[in-house]
């Protein structure tokens, strides 16, 4: 099972990506969860990724597609794997596609998250990550058991330095010019699905797995 998700920045995509890598035993592949590690360990690549982050907008495709290509080579992805928050443009897409065709095989489902945008401040203001796990909470919507512990890891949480408000309107700008293309070009595939995201997450989980079924 290969599957992009799709959706704007706080639409539950990492969210939905640990029930689901856990459900169908795929590995979550999140962009952002790559560069965020580069950051914490000041790699040559965390350095890059950390002016464009910063300031919301896109680390550049060479970089980022170069990244996904390699991790797709590992050997976690060859029953499938769930990519979150790539591809970020038509570029990205397009690389993807010939990158998998010259494995002989492609994107089975491209599952958009659909939010609109009066949701996604508070979500994302309000947004919590494990510092060790990257896994998502909310203080209102999803907080933890424990106050600022990981349920699934016991990390620390924190707020994500591109999670304030003036940040947050840059990326939303950013998905509109550079990203919401990509919603006509899987259309165009035939590999779209949508849910409404803006359901509990259980909700968002049960219409997902019925769009992907029980298969692995
Ligand atoms: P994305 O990966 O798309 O940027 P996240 O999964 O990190 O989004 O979710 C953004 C924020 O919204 C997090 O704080 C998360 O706990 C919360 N959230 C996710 N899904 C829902 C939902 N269905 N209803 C309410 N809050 C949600
Ligand atoms: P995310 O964790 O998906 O919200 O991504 C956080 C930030 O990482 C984005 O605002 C971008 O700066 C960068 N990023 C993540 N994925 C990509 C991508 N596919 N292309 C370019 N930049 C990305």
């Amino acid at each position: 099972m290969k599957i992009i998700l799709l959706g704007p920045p706080g639409a539950g995509k990492g969210t939905q990506a640990k029930l689901i890598s856990g459900k169908y035993s795929i590995p979550h592949i999140s962009t952002g969860d790559i560069f965020r590690k580069n950051i914490s360990e000041k790699t040559p690549l965390g350095v890059k990724a950390k002016s464009y982050m910063d300031k919301g907008q896109l680390v550049p495709d060479e970089l980022t597609i170069e990244i996904v290509n390699d991790r797709l080579q590992n050997d976690d992805c060859k029953n499938g794997f769930l990519l979150d928050g790539f591809p970020r443009t038509v570029k990205q897409a397009e690389a993807l596609d010939k990158f998998l065709e010259s494995q002989g095989t492609k994107i089975d489902s491209a599952l958009l998250i659909e939010v609109p945008q009066e949701f996604i401040l508070d979500r994302m203001t309000g947004r919590r990550v494990c510092k060790d796990c990257g896994a998502s909470y909310h203080v209102k919507f999803n907080p933890s058991k424990s106050e600022g512990k990981c349920d699934l890891c016991g990390g620390e949480l924190i707020q994500r330095k591109d999670d304030t408000k003036e940040t947050v309107k840059e990326r939303l700008d950013v998905y509109s010019k550079q990203t919401a293309p990509l919603v006509e070009y899987y259309k165009n595939k035939e590999s779209l699905c949508t849910v409404d995201g803006t359901q509990e997450i259980e909700e968002v989980f049960h219409s997902i797995c019925d769009i992907l079924g029980s298969d692995k």
